[in-house]
Parts: structure tokens; C-alpha cells; sequence
């Protein structure tokens, strides 16, 4: 038996003839750039996210640098975001010139330490970037409580969340602003890159709206620098075929974390922790165990395909090191690391294909 892990037909199987009639409505009307399937779809995904305003955008990094140019974050400023999440968040940050600065995790969440974020606060210090990691919100109210009392922005970095909980409300509005991405194996996703900004606030909405479009008000007028970082009209009249789907997919991908927590629960392994305020959407079903170069060797020999998100930490890749971490730095994103496998997970996944990925890991154990 082969698990892959993760399988991008299978949405297109279940959904070709709609996906189909939208491409081709768009090719019907010509409206490739800023097109009304993209002004459709910002404001069903607004919706969905119970926000205001949603501005699609190319990536889920550029989202992400286009908030923190929204908010005037730049060079001398400082950005705190957690020592473990994907490259793309600190990129973001060093795009606009300004500086990140990391923190540690908690070892239970994996989420930003919310205990060890006042400390690294400082007078640059400009906002604040939680990542809803492996789809799983981050401790919200805390983190508002702390920028709150500093004058720090809070940006969610929700690029593996959409859908997710926090404390029954829907991330993306919960701070500033939200960054989501539609990388094509996201929860969400394209075929090919895109993102979205989604926030409350109008005056963010407009900036992000004017910089994804060089930087103009109206056609012509040139008010702010800004980027050629639109959603292609043709990505987003798939993404309002993919919309529609989008909780029964995030259900399923629940049902499949249960059903390997149950069937793991006997085995030396940790699983994943959901805090009472959390209602995860599992992007990633990550467990942590002692062998993993060995069990992920294992199973890659039974035809499972597993991954490890991610292997190397931010401080320590050579690209930051100008910014003087070094091994040490973050004692529990530095162990984590060596220790995080992700199993095979998407909506289709069958149950038997978990069970044989349970048997796998069992036999690895006996
Ligand atoms: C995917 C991802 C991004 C970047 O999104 P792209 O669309 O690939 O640019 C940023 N942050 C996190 C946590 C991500 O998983």
C-alpha cells in the first residue's frame, strides 16, 4: 500500500465540472487582473472569516509583508514572531527592512510562548506575528493583552489555519490583520500561489489594496512604493469552487487527527494538544517521538510518506545569521525539531489508509 501525503488530484476529481465552468467563465470575460470572480471571492472569504475585508494577494508571504507595510513597519523596527514556523514569516519581516525577533514555543502547542514575549520586547519593537501553527490557533487574548499594553500590532500568520477556532470565533480578525495563503497543499489552496489579507479595518484594507496594485490609488496615480502582488482572476474562480467545500473538508481532516489519536494512544509517541480555546483544522497531524530519523525510514520502507515541518529553525539557517542566534538560542524549537514527524493528512485520506499508517508505526515499536 502507498500513503502519500497529501493527494492535490483528488479535490480536482470531486470538483472538475465546477472548476471547469468557473476557469471557463473567465476566459469568457477576459478579466484576468482584478476580475469580478477575484471581488466575488474577497467578499465570501471576508465572510467566511467573519471580517470585514479580505484583499487577494499572490502569496500568503506577501500578504504578510503587505500588512506590516500597512501598519509602517520598516527599517528599524523590530517584529517578534515564534523561532519555529515556516521561513516565509520571518521573510516577510526582513522584506520590509525591519528585524525579526524570535521567541520560543510552547512545548505543548508548539505555538509561540506567550510567557516569553514581553522579554523580548523593546522600544523598536513594532508588532507582533503568532502563528496559528499546523492549523492550530495560537493563545490569542494573552498575546492581545501584551501589545495591548506595549502599542504593538498583532498580525496572525494564518497561513495553515484557515477555518480554524479561536474561542468560537474564526481567525483572521482577531488582531490587525490576518495573513492566509492558497499555496496549493494549504487547507485552502490555488492552482498555483496566492494569498489573502483579511482585517476589520478599512484604512489596513485600503493600503493593502493600493500596495498589491503598485502602490496606486486610481489608475494612473502613483500615491505610495508599492508591488505587482495581485490574486490572478483565475485563482480566485477556483478558489470560490474550493470555498463552498472548504468545512467538510476541514471536518474530515478532524476526524482523521481523532482517529489517529485514538489509535495511537497506546504508543510512545506525544500527539498533538488542543487547548480549550482551540478548535485546530489540523493542516499538519504532527506527532513527536524519540527515533524519528529511524521510524520516518521505517514507514518511507512500508510506502508512507511522511515530513518534518520543519528540520531546521530559523535562527540557525545560514540566511539570518546576520541576525546573531545561534544553537542554544531557543532550547524547545532547538529539540522539537529533531523530534516532529508529520503523518500523511488531507481530507481524503481513507481510513484504511490510517489504519495501515497505525499498524506501520506499531510494528515499528514492537
Ligand atoms: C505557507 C506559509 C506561509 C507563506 O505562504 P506562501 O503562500 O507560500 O507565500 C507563511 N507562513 C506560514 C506559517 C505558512 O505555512
Amino acid at each position: 500500500m502507498h500513503v502519500p501525503f497529501v493527494d492535490l488530484t483528488a479535490q480536482y476529481q470531486e470538483l472538475a465540472g465546477e472548476v471547469h465552468e468557473a476557469i471557463v467563465s473567465v476566459l469568457e470575460r477576459g478579466d484576468f487582473i482584478l476580475g469580478r470572480s477575484l471581488g466575488y471571492f474577497e467578499a465570501e472569504f471576508a465572510a467566511y472569516c467573519e471580517a470585514r475585508f479580505a484583499v487577494g494577494v499572490s502569496s500568503g508571504t506577501a500578504a504578510l509583508e503587505l500588512i506590516l507595510r500597512g501598519l509602517n513597519v520598516g527599517p528599524g523596527d523590530e517584529v517578534i514572531t515564534p523561532a519555529h514556523t515556516f521561513i516565509a514569516t520571518a521573510l516577510a519581516i526582513t522584506t520590509t527592512g525591519a528585524r525579526p525577533v524570535f521567541v520560543d514555543i510552547n512545548p505543548q502547542t508548539y505555538n509561540i510562548d506567550v510567557d516569553q514575549v514581553e522579554a523580548a520586547i523593546t522600544s523598536r519593537t513594532r508588532a507582533i506575528i503568532p502563528v496559528h501553527l499546523y492549523g492550530q490557533p495560537a493563545d490569542m487574548d494573552s498575546i492581545l493583552a501584551i501589545a495591548r499594553r506595549h502599542g504593538l500590532a498583532v498580525v496572525e500568520d494564518a497561513c495553515q489555519a484557515h477555518g480554524a477556532r479561536y474561542k468560537g470565533r474564526r481567525v483572521g480578525a482577531l488582531g490587525a490583520a490576518a495573513a492566509f495563503s492558497f499555496y496549493p497543499s494549504k487547507n485552502l489552496g490555488a492552482y498555483g500561489d496566492g494569498g489573502m489579507v483579511v482585517t476589520n479595518d478599512e484604512q489596513l484594507a485600503q493600503a493593502a489594496r493600493m500596495l498589491r496594485n503598485y502602490g496606486q490609488p486610481q489608475k494612473y496615480v502613483h500615491q505610495i512604493k508599492g508591488y505587482n502582488y495581485r490574486l490572478d482572476t483565475l485563482q480566485a474562480a477556483v478558489l470560490r469552487v474550493k470555498l463552498r467545500c472548504l468545512d467538510s473538508w476541514l471536518s474530515a481532516r478532524r476526524k482523521h487527527a481523532a482517529r489517529y489519536c485514538e489509535f495511537l494512544a497506546d504508543l510512545p509517541t506525544t500527539l498533538p494538544w488542543e487547548p480549550g480555546f482551540a478548535h485546530s483544522v489540523y493542516h499538519l497531524f504532527v506527532i513527536r517521538v524519540d527515533q524519528r530519523n529511524e521510524l520516518m525510514s521505517h514507514l518511507s520502507a512500508k510506502g508512507i510518506d511522511t515530513g518534518i515541518h520543519y528540520p531546521i529553525p530559523i535562527h540557525l539557517q545560514p540566511a539570518f545569521g546576520e541576525l546573531g542566534y545561534s544553537t542554544g538560542s531557543f532550547p524547545v524549537t532547538e529539540t522539537l525539531v529533531g523530534q516532529i514527524l508529520s503523518l500523511p493528512m488531507y481530507p481524503e485520506l481513507s481510513d484504511d489508509a490510517i489504519g495501515y499508517v497505525v499498524e506501520s508505526i506499531r510494528e515499528f515499536y514492537l
